[in-house]
């Protein structure tokens, strides 16, 4: 057996490669390469997969975010709720705003915001709440979306992680205001490089979205708002329409492995992520949390087992950050989930002898 990897995208490229090339080779052919009918078609697509009315492709995740907070004009002296435990871009997004970032500590046990603790946060200043579906678990945006009625604010939904998991009926992304996806290529539903999407029901704000990706316009050379190059091109397009067809085989294949990692995992020293049948989690990651990292990592790296470290510390720690708000929190199950954190291989594609060698190596620790 060859060595297992983290991630593995060769092995799809496998199954996909003669309809891909196919498709990528009309692209190319076309001469149309940016926003052109196939990246329609995909939006299209998502809409109805989603159930959402509009859905608005862009060129990143990161994109998309900035996109959402400028469509909900949110800005200079205004504060967004989020959580601490996320990939850097979600603040980074905030910031870029010229927003401020307000950090809620984490759930010990489902690595989401606690919302239980977001209302006494609120303030004259505070304009929205940014949660994050972090690792693919959705967080309780049903109970922060009647937060967010009862104070006016805006709800933007990070589904960077989470594309295809769903509370109840509702697909992430689709319960606040605007839900920002990334298609880079390790997320749950990825394309050949960068691109991003928001989507919303409302179609003033998907408008504006639509005219901040491309210069501020729709009409050519008509600006009516200072933009942004976000467009998403024909081949990530051709990629993603292929893709959004197996993505609920790809997502099923990965709660698959994530059921027998749970089941077959035994150690005391090693605790395993908890999910409930209430939601959809579709396993971006699967995190473990141990005490001693340090010894553990050591251990798989000495049986050649890779693994993952999101995050080793809060977004409000990193040196960007602190340089812009200078008392940061100190938030106790963030800092202890970043210490303690492990995230071990999953995709689609792990095959059953690489999993069973991960578990029966991990239960020997
Ligand atoms: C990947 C990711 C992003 C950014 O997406 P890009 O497409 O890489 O810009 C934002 N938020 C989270 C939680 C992510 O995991």
């Amino acid at each position: 057996m060859n060595k297992i990897k983290l991630f593995d995208l060769s092995r799809q490229y496998k199954s996909l490669r003669v309809v891909l090339e196919r498709k990528v080779s009309r692209v190319l052919a076309s001469g149309q390469y940016i926003m052109g009918q196939n990246v329609k078609t995909f939006e299209k697509n998502v809409s109805k997969y989603l159930s959402v009315k509009n859905s608005v492709t862009c060129n990143s995740g990161t994109d998309a975010l900035i996109l959402a907070l400028r469509c909900l004009d949110i800005g200079q002296g205004d504060e967004v709720i989020t959580t601490p435990f996320t990939y850097f871009s979600t603040i980074e997004a905030i910031l870029l705003v010229g927003a401020k970032p307000i950090f809620i500590d984490i759930d010990s046990t489902t690595f989401n915001i606690d919302h239980s603790q977001i209302e006494t946060r609120i303030t004259k200043k505070t304009k929205a709440i940014l949660g994050v579906h972090i690792f693919g678990h959705p967080y309780e945006a049903e109970k922060i979306k009647r937060l967010c009625k009862k104070h006016k604010l805006k709800m933007i939904e990070d589904c960077a992680q989470s594309f295809g998991a769903s509370i109840g009926k509702k697909q992430t992304g689709t319960i606040g205001d605007i839900g920002c996806f990334s298609f880079f290529p390790t997320k749950n539903l990825g394309c050949a490089g960068d691109g991003g999407m928001l989507v919303t029901d409302n179609d003033q704000l998907a408008r504006k979205a639509r005219m901040l990706r491309n210069h501020g316009g729709i009409e050519r050379n008509e600006h009516n708002l200072v933009g942004y190059n976000s467009r998403l091109d024909e081949i990530q397009a051709v990629v993603l329409i292929e893709k959004l067809k197996l993505v609920d085989k790809l997502n099923n294949s990965r709660i698959r492995i994530a059921k027998e990692y749970s089941k077959s995992i035994v150690n005391k020293k090693i605790i395993t992520p908890s999910y409930t049948n209430e939601v959809k989690h579709i396993f971006h990651q699967f995190t473990l949390i141990v005490d001693n990292r340090t010894r553990f990592t050591n251990y798989l790296t000495k049986n050649d087992i890779p693994f993952g470290i999101y995050y080793p510390k809060p977004a409000y720690m990193q040196p960007a950050v602190k340089k812009i708000i200078r008392n940061s929190p100190k938030l106790k199950v963030t800092e202890a989930v970043c210490k303690k954190c492990v995230s071990i291989p999953i995709f689609p594609e792990l095959s059953k002898k690489e999993y069973d060698l991960i578990i029966d190596t991990i239960n020997d620790y």
